[in-house]
C-alpha cells in the first residue's frame, strides 16, 4: 500500500528494541490485538491512557487507508489477584464482597468501561471478545501444548514448563530477562507448590470447591490461566501470526512473555510481528494503579471532584493532554498540566474557528504543502503526536497572523489547511470541539451564568431545596457544577 507522498511509517517494536519500517503481513490489511481491561472495578485514567494510545494508532492506520481488524478483549475470568498464579480471581473476589454474581460484576464494569471510552470519543474496536466466551479455545491450546511436551499436569492443574521450552526457544526475549537471572532471583518453591519450577506458569488451575468461576475440562473443573485468553482470542480472530500486539508497558512481563511462549509452544510460530507498548500515566510521580489507590477516575476529572483539581476538565482537554506526550513516554498528571493543556486546546479550537472566517488573497505567505508534509512526517515517525501538535501550533501562529493581516493565504491553501487541520485534530487525535463549554460569551455560557447565580441566591436564602434542584437537574442533563475557591464552574459530559 502506498502512503501519502510515498512515505514509510516507522514503528517502535518492543521485541527488537528498534524503530522498524512498518510492513503489514497482508498489504493493506492490519491485524491488531490490544489487551483489554480486567472488569472488576471502574477504569482509572491510567488504564484510559493505554487504550487511548491505541485508539490514536487505530485512527491513524484507518486514516492512511488500511483495513484494520482491531481486537480488544475483556478479561472477565482468570486474572488472579497478584498477577501471578496465586490468590483469588479478581472478579470472583469482588462478587463475594458485594454478594452478587461474578457476571454482574463483569456487566457493571464493562458498561462503565464503554461509557467512559465513549466520553473520550474512542472508536469501538472491530471485535471485543471475552475470556469466558473462549474457554473451549483455551482448552484446545492447552491440549496442544501438552501434546508437544511443553506443559505438565499436577493434581488437576496444568503448568507451562518454562525450562523445557527454553531448551528450544528464548523465554524472556520480549522483556529482556534472562532465564538464569530469573532462576537466581526467584524464591524457592514452597513444599506444597504444584509447579516443577518457580518460573512455570498456570495454563489451567483446578477450582477449589469454594471457587465460583469454574468450567469442566479434561483435567477436571477449573479455570484458565490469565495469559492464555489472549493467545486464544488473538489466534482465533487474527491468525497464528498477526501484525501488532499492544498493551501497557507493565504487561510485557509476565503477561506478554507468556503469550509468546504459549503461541510458540502450540504453533511453532512467533505470534506477533510488531509488539507495541504504551507507557504509564503517573500521579505524584508514581504509576496510577488500582491496587495502591494512587489513581484518579475519569468521572472525577469531568466533575472536578478531586482535591488535586482546581476545576473540571472536558474529555477533549484530557485527551489533548494525553496526546501532548509520546505514547512511549511516561506522563505525569497534575492540575497545572491540565490547565496548560486546556489553554492549548482552546487556542487550537479558536484558531480553527478563526481560519473559517479569514479573508483570502491571491498568494500565500505560508507553505501549507510543506507544513502538511511535516504533520505526516511526525505521525509516520512512530506516531509522534507531540511533534504533530507542535506543527498544529505552527499553523495556529500563521492563522493568527493572517487574521491580523500580517500574513496572507490563498483560497486553495485555506481549504487545504482547513481540511488537514480537521483531519489531524478530529480524525487522528480524536479531539472534539467542546469549546462551547469554556466560552461564556455564548448562549449556553449566558444561561449557565444565570443558573449559577440563581443557585447562589437560593443558597444565600438557605433555600437548599431550590439550589439542590438546580444542581440535580443539571446533572441529569449531563452538566456538572463544581464549587471552587473562585466561584462555581461547570462542565458538560
Ligand atoms: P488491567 O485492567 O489492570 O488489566 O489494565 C488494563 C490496561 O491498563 C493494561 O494495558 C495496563 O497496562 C494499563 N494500565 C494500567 N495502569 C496504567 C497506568 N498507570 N498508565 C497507563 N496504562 C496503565
Ligand atoms: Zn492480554
Amino acid at each position: 500500500m502506498q502512503l501519502y507522498n510515498n512515505q514509510t511509517l516507522k514503528v517502535y517494536n518492543s521485541l527488537s528494541g528498534k524503530k522498524e519500517i512498518f510492513e503489514p503481513i497482508n498489504d493493506s490489511h492490519i491485524g491488531m490485538y490490544v489487551c483489554g481491561p480486567t472488569v472488576y472495578s471502574n477504569v482509572h485514567l491510567g488504564n484510559c491512557r493505554t487504550f487511548m494510545s491505541f485508539d490514536m494508532i487505530f485512527r491513524y492506520f484507518r486514516h492512511l487507508g488500511y483495513k484494520v481488524r482491531y481486537v480488544r478483549n475483556i478479561t472477565d475470568a482468570g486474572h488472579l489477584e497478584n498477577d501471578a498464579d496465586e490468590g483469588e480471581d479478581k472478579i470472583a473476589k469482588k462478587a463475594k464482597l458485594e454478594q452478587i454474581e461474578p457476571m454482574e460484576v463483569v456487566q457493571r464494569y464493562t458498561v462503565d468501561f464503554h461509557n467512559t471510552l465513549q466520553k473520550f470519543n474512542f472508536l469501538p474496536p472491530s471485535i471485543e471478545p471475552t475470556a469466558t466466551g473462549h474457554i473451549i479455545e483455551q482448552i484446545e491450546i492447552i491440549k496442544e501444548i501438552l501434546e508437544k511436551g511443553f506443559a505438565y499436569e499436577t493434581n488437576g492443574s496444568v503448568y507451562f514448563n518454562v525450562l523445557k521450552f527454553s531448551e528450544s526457544n528464548e523465554y524472556g526475549k520480549l522483556s529482556g530477562r534472562k532465564l538464569e537471572d530469573m532462576i537466581t532471583n526467584t524464591r524457592e518453591l514452597t513444599a506444597q507448590s504444584e509447579k516443577q519450577n518457580p518460573q512455570d506458569f498456570a495454563l489451567w488451575k483446578k477450582a477449589e470447591p469454594q471457587h465460583i468461576m469454574r468450567w469442566p475440562s479434561p483435567w477436571g473443573d477449573g479455570f484458565p490461566g490469565w495469559h492464555l485468553e489472549c493467545t486464544a482470542m488473538s489466534t482465533k480472530y487474527l491468525g497464528e501470526t498477526f501484525d501488532i500486539h499492544g498493551g501497557g508497558m507493565d504487561l510485557k512481563f509476565p503477561h506478554h512473555e507468556c503469550e509468546i511462549a504459549q503461541a510458540e509452544a502450540s504453533t511453532g510460530k512467533s505470534p506477533v510481528k510488531y509488539w507495541m507498548h504504551a507507557n504509564m500515566l503517573t500521579l505524584n510521580g508514581k504509576k496510577m494503579s488500582k491496587s495502591t489507590g494512587n489513581n484518579i477516575y475519569p468521572s472525577e476529572i469531568f466533575s472536578g471532584d478531586n482535591e488535586i483539581l482546581s476545576k473540571a476538565y472536558t474529555p477533549s482537554v484530557v485527551r489533548f493532554f494525553m496526546m501532548q506526550a509520546h505514547y512511549t513516554s511516561i506522563l505525569d498528571l497534575s492540575d497545572d498540566a491540565l490547565l496548560a493543556s486546556e489553554k492549548g486546546y482552546n487556542r487550537l479550537m479558536d484558531a480553527m474557528g478563526t481560519l473559517e472566517k479569514v479573508d483570502t488573497d491571491k498568494t500565500s505567505s505560508f507553505d501549507v504543502d510543506a507544513w502538511k508534509q511535516k504533520c505526516y512526517d511526525a505521525m509516520n515517525d512512530d506516531f509522534n503526536t507531540p511533534i504533530l501538535i507542535a506543527n498544529l501550533f505552527d499553523a495556529v501562529k500563521h492563522i493568527n497572523l493572517i487574521k491580523e493581516r500580517k500574513e496572507n493565504i490563498s483560497q486553495e491553501d485555506k481549504n487545504l489547511l482547513n481540511n488537514t487541520l480537521k483531519t489531524f485534530v478530529y480524525d487522528v487525535l480524536g479531539l472534539e470541539n467542546q469549546a462551547i463549554i469554556k466560552d461564556d460569551s455564548n448562549t449556553l455560557g449566558g444561561v449557565m451564568d444565570l443558573l449559577i447565580e440563581l443557585r447562589n441566591q437560593a443558597r444565600a436564602n438557605k433555600d437548599f431545596a431550590t439550589s439542590d434542584q438546580i444542581r440535580d437537574k443539571l446533572t441529569d442533563l449531563g452538566i456538572q457544577l463544581k464549587d471552587g475557591k473562585d466561584g462555581t464552574t461547570f462542565s458538560i459530559n
